[in-house]
């Protein structure tokens, strides 16, 4: 069975800053992305980067992103 990966993205307000769930996954199921768009890098703005689950079938639900985030902003359930 797939995961469902949730991240409430006004608690994760700066994950380019923080990044912790992004290094703890064994798996690297999770991803950075943007809501802003096509725009060059440099020029969005911290808030529109997002974290989302990408592979999700390599999650084993070991659940260390949701332990490891300090906003308590990952939900994983299956
Ligand atoms: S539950 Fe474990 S494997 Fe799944 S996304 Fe979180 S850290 Fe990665
Ligand atoms: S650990 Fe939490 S606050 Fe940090 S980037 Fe991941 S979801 Fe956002």
């Amino acid at each position: 069975m797939l995961a469902t990966i949730t991240v409430n993205d006004e608690k994760c307000n700066d994950p380019l800053s923080c990044r912790k769930c992004l290094l703890v996954c064994p798996t690297y199921v999770l991803g950075l992305g943007t809501s802003a768009g096509a725009h060059k890098f440099k020029e969005i703005e911290p808030e529109h980067f997002i974290v989302r689950g990408v592979r999700f079938d390599k999650c084993t639900g070991c659940m260390k992103c949701a332990e490891v985030c300090p906003k308590n902003a990952v939900q994983v359930s299956f």
